[in-house]
């Protein structure tokens, strides 16, 4: 019998085939501290979390018997995957089964900054009606530019080009022939391409080379009152250099879903003076019911086949 250890919240569905296989027993416990959880995992032999659990060298040293570590979603930048490698234990992640969610959360962080959507919504439910504070860029014929042309960089492509935006993108691993078949013209100098873009959408992982790769330096290069996107991880912008950015009017709004330290209780561009250009949610990418499904079934999947041998 396979003990598998659920440290997080994970759609219950996706998780059916674990619960029906005959040669495990899934143990769910939630919001362990990490010296709990390094005690819960001693004789477990694979683990399933999501982006809040930090499975650290101590915890990967802790569990003794552990054989795979499997992370529901994409990101695997809260595992230490060099400690799991020396250790022969298996990392899985499921980076296929979110990528539509968090393209339309991208398409969606678009259109509410382009148009101010939520700070309207407040304004009208605050008993005002002021519609010439609400005056909006249209996206038809704007340059977007998208930082990482992978899965979600390349499915906000065909969607931001299906609205008339004309695309670059910034991504010195992909084939260039990915680009030119989606019509996406590629630059290979970051500061060259922010400087041309009204909107700069970022899809790359928080790697040593992305953290902070908007920072005070590559903001000096962006164009005046463009608009910045950031619905792929927190750590991949410097929010300081971003709130003097917009306080200065060199950026005209900005976009977050993921934040440098989540839960995020504050950060600079929660700053009350910055209200009116800055949209916020609390990493909610990958919250649809069907990508929540998805990605709990492969991972779910590919775990069995791991532990099976
Ligand atoms: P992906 O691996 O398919 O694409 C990442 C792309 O970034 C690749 O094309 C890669 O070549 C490129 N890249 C890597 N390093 C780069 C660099 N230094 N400069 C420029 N490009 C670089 O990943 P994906 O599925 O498209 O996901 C992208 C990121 O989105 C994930 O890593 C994850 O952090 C984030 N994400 C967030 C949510 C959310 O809930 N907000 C949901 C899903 C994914």
């Amino acid at each position: 019998m396979f003990k598998v250890l659920i440290t997080e919240h994970i759609h219950e569905e996706g998780l059916k085939e674990l619960y029906e296989a005959p040669n495990i027993e899934a143990i769910l416990r939630l919001n362990m501290s990490q010296e709990e959880l390094c005690d819960a995992v001693k004789d477990i032999d694979a683990l399933i979390t999501r982006s809040g659990t930090a499975v650290d060298k101590k915890l990967l040293e802790a569990g003794k018997k552990l054989k795979v570590v499997a992370r529901v979603g994409v990101g695997v930048d809260n595992i230490d995957l060099g400690a799991a490698s020396k250790r022969g234990i298996i990392v899985l992640n499921s980076p296929t089964g979110n990528t539509l969610a968090a393209t339309e959360l991208t398409m969606g962080m678009i259109f509410s900054i382009a148009r101010k959507i939520p700070q309207a919504n407040n304004s009208l439910l605050s008993g005002e009606w002021k519609r010439e504070k609400f005056l909006g860029t249209q996206l038809y014929g704007k340059t977007l530019l998208i930082v990482g042309l992978g899965r979600i960089g390349s499915s906000v492509a065909t969607r931001a080009k299906a609205l008339g935006m004309e695309i670059f993108c910034y991504d010195p691993y992909i084939n260039p022939k990915k680009a030119e078949n989606l019509g996406v013209k590629r630059l290979d100098d970051l500061r060259g391409a922010l400087s041309l873009a009204d909107f700069v959408t970022l899809h790359v992982p928080l790697t040593h080379e992305t953290r902070n790769i908007i920072n005070e330096e590559t903001l000096k290069s962006i164009k005046r009152g463009a608009y910045l996107i950031n619905c792929a991880r927190g750590g991949i912008v410097d929010e300081g250099a971003c709130a003097k950015a917009l306080k200065e009017d060199r950026l005209a709004g900005a976009a977050f879903d993921v934040h440098v330290v989540e839960p995020a209780k504050e950060s600079p561009l929660f700053d009350p003076a910055l209200i009116e250009k800055v949209v916020v949610t609390p990493h909610i990418g990958a919250n649809t019911r069907e990508a929540q499904r998805a990605v709990a079934e492969i991972v779910v999947k590919n775990l069995i086949k791991a532990l099976s041998g």
